[in-house]
């Protein structure tokens, strides 16, 4: 039963004067609903709950804080159908796919748990003393990580589950050590306080202190703003638009003591398309792009909206299957009316922009907030000179470069602003003689794919979700898979400290049983 009410630890609080509603944006209504902004007070009490609950939740071992992330999967499972209707009422999207979302959101909690258990993640070296080392003794020197304190979560409106309230954020930033005060994402309130209730559920199961989690509803910006400002949070996640996540990143700089922001905000994911996949595979390739280009309305980070390759037939080729493909697919519902209006706005000002030809655009009547694919066409002279072309346009649409030359497709990529993918389709063949292209693309993102599509991004610990700015605001880490609880901690050393009083992971006898660096080598010893 979803009540509007914010969830500051285990209470439920209303004290706030602005309500809002969410919205189906199938049926174009707004839901039966009513969400409470969290006032001021509010805000200030989560974050002093929060704070209260780090003293504690810190000293927790891995196996508790793992029993914790299990418990929050297993509740989130039983909040049943219940959930999945919700999602697809405030998102638009399919059952299908809210299923398979809420599946990937507990394999990530489940994931995290894993790596609690395990507990060599917390990067435990060791280098002995050496009190007869000449000319000056050597110290006894032992790092470990530890968590930063409470962290703010701004839930994203593209994936209302696996990268909002129990999303990777959540589930990384608890895993560290970290309370986490969500600020909910205003087009899913219902959904975020129905898996809010199931993480304070699995709190109150495990004994988690009180304040280990909140759930903030607001629907315009001045809730982020007063959480981010607060100086007892002590680190920021977003997910979400470059000038949202820009203006957290300054006023989290500005404040007296900066706090880390690890903003992911857009990117238009280029692939470079080299000659013999055009010659060999320039049909199935086309094909292929057309369902990654549609694929969820295209309201994916990864979305591929560059498409890089040198001008011929072969490419004129590609680029009508491309163009016929993407118009054969039945064009889906948008997240929100404000999404679907951006997209429209973009579609029509990249299409504006000189040099560029239109060579797909769906023209049918659809239903409310639906999405029109588009397919545009650049050279390579008119994209290099004009910087609006490289903006993302969050939806069903691409903008194919002809370059000249490869060495023109290798100025572009140099020239690109980060990514957080990058694809190459070719032969292996192509890729040793197109060295400085593979470069250059390797040099602008975090993920570099051969032969694939950018789109499906697996959890595990070796991706990285992540990329130069403004793919992110630190390229340094990835905010999908088990990689990512390294944003919420830092390193500290103890010098000469006595092995009993050491944290456990540092002791002599390693009662974890953890692999440790000691003295440059790898050992569980
Ligand atoms: P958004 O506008 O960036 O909002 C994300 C969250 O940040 C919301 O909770 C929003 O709060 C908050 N926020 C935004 N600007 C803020 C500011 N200056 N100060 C404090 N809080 C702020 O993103 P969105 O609502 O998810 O979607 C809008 C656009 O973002 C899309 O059309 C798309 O272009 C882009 N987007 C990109 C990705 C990606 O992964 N590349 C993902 C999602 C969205 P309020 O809504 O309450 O104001």
């Amino acid at each position: 039963m979803i009540s509007g009410t914010n969830a500051i630890g285990t209470k439920s609080s209303k004290q706030g004067n602005n309500t809002f509603k969410t919205f189906d944006p199938k049926e174009n209504i707004n839901t039966e609903w009513t969400f409470y902004e969290a006032s001021s007070n509010e805000i200030n009490e989560a974050v002093d709950l929060a704070t209260d609950a780090f003293k504690t939740y810190k000293e927790f071992s891995g196996n508790k804080k793992a029993g914790f992330l299990e418990a929050i999967a297993d509740e989130i499972e039983a909040l049943g159908n219940e959930l999945i209707e919700t999602y697809c009422k405030e998102s638009g999207l399919p059952e299908g796919r809210a299923k398979g979302e809420r599946g990937r959101t507990m394999g990530q909690l489940r994931a995290f748990a894993k790596l609690l258990k395990e507990g060599s993640w917390v990067e435990a070296v060791i280098e002995r003393a050496q009190p007869n080392r000449t000319p000056m003794p050597k110290s006894d020197i032992r790092k470990m990580l530890f968590p930063l304190g409470p962290v703010v979560v701004f839930g994203a409106s593209n994936f209302p589950l696996a990268f909002s309230t129990a999303g990777g954020d959540t589930a990384s930033a608890l895993a560290a050590g970290c309370p986490v005060i969500v600020k909910s994402h205003p087009m899913h309130a219902g959904t975020g306080e129905l898996v809010s209730s199931a993480i304070i559920k699995a709190a109150e199961k495990t004994g988690m202190p009180n304040g280990v989690f909140s759930n903030l509803n607001s629907s315009g910006i001045a809730v982020g703003q007063q959480l981010v400002k607060h100086p007892k949070v002590k680190a920021v996640g977003f997910t979400g638009s470059i000038n949202g996540g820009t203006a957290l990143y300054k006023l989290a700089n500005e404040r007296d003591e900066p706090i880390p922001v690890f903003a992911e905000m857009g990117s238009i994911n280029p692939v470079v398309v080299l000659p013999s996949a055009l010659v060999n595979d320039g049909d199935a390739w086309a094909n292929t792009y057309a369902s990654s280009v549609t694929l969820g309305a295209g309201q994916f980070c990864t979305n591929p909206g560059l498409l890089l390759a040198i001008k011929g037939e072969k490419l004129d080729g590609f680029i009508k299957t491309l163009s016929d493909e993407i118009l054969k697919f039945e064009p889906t519902c948008m997240l929100h009316p404000t999404i679907y209006a951006k997209y429209n706005e973009g579609k029509k000002e990249l299409s504006a922009q000189s040099g560029v030809t239109i060579s797909a655009n769906y023209k049918k009547d659809t239903n409310a907030n639906t999405a029109k694919p588009s397919i545009l066409k650049v050279s390579g002279a008119d994209f290099l000179a004009n910087t609006k072309l490289h903006t993302e346009v969050f939806g069903p649409f691409s903008v194919v470069v002809e370059c000249e030359n490869t060495k023109e497709l290798e100025t572009i990529l140099n020239h690109l602003e980060g990514q957080l993918t990058g694809t190459i389709l070719g032969s292996e063949e192509d890729l040793k003689n197109n060295s400085g292209i593979v470069d250059a693309l390797r040099s602008r993102v975090g993920r570099i794919l051969f032969n694939g599509v950018p789109t499906g991004v697996e959890v595990n610990s070796s991706m990285v979700h992540g990329g130069p700015f403004p793919a992110t605001t630190d390229p340094r880490f990835t905010s999908v898979g088990t990689s990512a609880i390294k944003r919420w901690v830092r390193p500290v050393s103890f010098q000469d400290w006595p092995n009993t009083l050491l944290p456990i992971a540092l002791q002599d006898e390693n009662p974890l049983g953890i692999t440790r660096l000691v003295e440059g080598n790898y050992t569980k010893n």
